[in-house]
């Protein structure tokens, strides 16, 4: 029932908007309710030293709480602007001893907002990213040198339509972590939904793929129940061969060429095997994280000659990078040119 119409109409009137709050208290009957025409919020004043902190009440349990409750900043005392300013620069790639030398903060102060934030976006991600229905699918893994942990590998899985980064996942490159980064992707799927997906020439995205996309069947007379992979799950490979001559060799790990190439016809693509726009993606992510970033690739002369030189010098296909300079085609406002006009091309 709506709390104000368990009590008297009288009484001072709601100033504050309370929307987008809620009660955390388990035990009460408005926990979790953000509707501010449903539940029993009020303002409570503000505190901290800067007097910005804005409290609120719930009427029902007398429960008061902070309205950075559950948020990165919670119990924080510094500004939450110096905070943002100093996440921002290192997201940017500014380096740690930088900040640690130039703000008042030390390293350890820092690093915790970091994890804080990142916990955060993580779990907001998760949140957010659910049921997805991707037609398309492409696969990769970059190689990050983290100072502590020695080499990790970033699995990034990427809709080529939307340009939607549904999962990331950081761990080694064994087929151990490709299962619990398809896992992972699977959990943010709509159960009946089966992409097709493209990746590089690493068997273990083929024993992932082929173990979370199918169902346990077991035919009559026969002892034990066998995995049977969907039938409409298709996987192309790009396997770069790097050398003296640098090639790409295309093969399907499951489908059949035609059912994938007619796939990526529809969507506007190349019936070519192709994992371009995440090889894309990964230099915009590596610009932007600096244990990502390799300094041949972060610096080109113009935004889009990047896609080209990543196109011709990763899969050193002579006619990729024609391809790619036409669906990446800049009209006089800088915005790509795509097929799909109506979808704004993102970077994350
Ligand atoms: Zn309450």
């Amino acid at each position: 029932m709506p709390y104000p119409e368990t009590k008297s109409a009288c009484g001072r009137r709601k100033t504050l908007n309370t929307g987008g709050h809620a009660c955390p208290n388990p035990a009460c009957a408005y926990f979790a309710v953000t509707d501010a025409g449903l539940h029993a919020g009020v303002g409570n004043g503000k505190r901290g030293q800067r007097q910005d902190l804005q409290y609120w009440k719930c009427q029902a349990c007398e429960k008061k709480f902070t309205s950075r409750l559950h948020t990165p900043l919670y119990r924080l005392k510094t500004d939450p602007e110096k905070v943002i300013l100093v996440l921002m620069l290192l997201a940017n790639g500014c380096d740690l001893s930088v900040l640690v030398r130039c703000t008042p903060h030390v390293e350890a102060t820092v690093t915790r907002w970091l994890e804080r934030m990142g916990a955060h976006s993580q779990r907001l991600h998760g949140r957010i990213f659910q049921k997805l229905v991707f037609p398309l699918l492409q696969l990769d893994e970059l190689y990050a040198r983290v100072r502590r942990d020695g080499v990790l590998w970033l699995w990034v899985a990427l809709d080529p339509v939307a340009k939607v980064i549904p999962t990331l996942s950081l761990g080694s490159r064994t087929t151990e972590a490709a299962m619990h980064f398809v896992h992972q992707l699977v959990q943010s799927l709509a159960p009946s939904c089966v992409p097709a997906f493209t990746t590089d020439g690493l068997r273990a995205y083929f024993y992932a793929l082929t173990a979370h996309f199918g169902q346990w069947v077991q035919a009559p007379g026969e002892r034990n129940a066998h995995w049977q992979v969907s039938a409409k799950l298709l996987h192309g490979q790009l396997a770069k061969r790097k050398g003296h001559v640098q090639f790409a060799v295309m093969r399907m790990a499951w489908g059949t060429r035609a059912a994938l190439s007619a796939a990526l016809k529809t969507y506007g693509f190349s019936p070519l095997m192709q994992t371009a726009f995440i090889e894309r993606v990964n230099l915009t992510i590596r610009r932007g994280v600096a244990p990502l970033m390799r300094k041949t690739w972060a610096y080109a002369p113009l935004q889009y000659q990047t896609i080209i030189d990543s196109g011709s010098a990763t899969v050193g296909v002579e006619n990729m990078s024609g391809t790619l300079a036409k669906q990446y085609r800049c009209n006089s406002t800088g915005i790509p040119v795509t097929n799909y006009s109506a979808i704004s091309f993102t970077t994350p």
